[in-house]
């Protein structure tokens, strides 16, 4: 089993925004904190990376200097780290918030032990500001982190989708889902999974993606009990 002790869930800025596309949906976001507990129950320690797309995406912008683009897109995952961390902690769940921007009136710093400490310490460590650096995505900032902490696995919800197809199954009924896939193969086959430094930089370290649907956000759990749904990846 790829998934045992400590697991690094990547939730996009979409599965926050559900489907409006944009700023935050209350109802997606407590769902999604429930199925959280539910996978903190079965005692699997919880890294999360959030996204920030329902914000700012800085490669979108134009007559824009990149750079101020991209902080302002960290910035916008700060916003959602803060409310999957009040979600969880209305439930129950001891959590912490770590930015890859220092700032410290809101959040703790970046601090790869201490997030370690606090994840053996079972809380669930919420990584926001993405990798602190433009010009990277936080796809690349869930390859990162998940190497960072030793995790057995990293668990990318999508949404409008339940797995990797050959081509768009939204656009394509003759769509193919693979229940199983190297990097080799998302690379060359130029599937649109993670940017390409994320998947490199998870080849080439070996670590295991499993690409699911977070529309209904039980998934999670579906997928750490072993479940054979989504698509896994691993291997080179
Ligand atoms: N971003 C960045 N550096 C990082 C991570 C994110 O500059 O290490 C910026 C970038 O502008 C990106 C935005 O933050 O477009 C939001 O992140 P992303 O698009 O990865 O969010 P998602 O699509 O997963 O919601």
């Amino acid at each position: 089993m790829y998934i045992n002790k400590r697991v690094l869930i990547k939730l996009s800025g979409e599965a926050l925004a559900a489907g409006k596309g944009f700023g935050m949906d209350d109802e997606a976001i407590n769902e999604i904190a429930k199925t959280l507990k539910e996978v903190h129950e079965l005692g699997v320690e919880i890294g999360i990376v959030v996204g920030g797309g329902n914000f700012w995406r800085g490669r979108n912008t134009e007559d824009m200097d990149r750079t101020v683009s991209d902080n302002i897109g960290m910035l916008g995952t700060v916003m959602n780290a803060l409310r999957v961390q009040s979600a969880l902690e209305s439930l129950g769940l001891e959590t912490r918030v770590q930015t890859a921007i220092q700032m410290n009136e809101v959040a703790e710093p970046f601090i790869v032990r201490k997030a370690i400490r606090h994840l053996e310490k079972k809380r669930i460590v919420i990584f926001a500001a993405g990798t602190g650096h433009p010009y990277f995505s936080t796809d690349t900032t869930a390859a990162l982190r998940a190497l960072e902490i030793g995790a057995s696995a990293i668990l990318l919800g999508k949404t409008g989708t339940d797995a990797i197809y050959d081509k768009d199954p939204n656009k394509y009924n003759d769509a193919v889902k693979y229940d199983k896939l190297s990097y080799r193969e998302i690379l060359s086959n130029n599937l649109q999974v993670m940017d390409s430094s994320a998947v490199s930089l998870c080849q080439s370290n070996n670590m295991p993606l499993v690409v699911f649907g977070i529309d209904d956000p039980y998934n999670l759990v579906r997928v750490v009990k072993g479940e054979k749904i989504g698509t896994y990846v691993g291997g080179q």
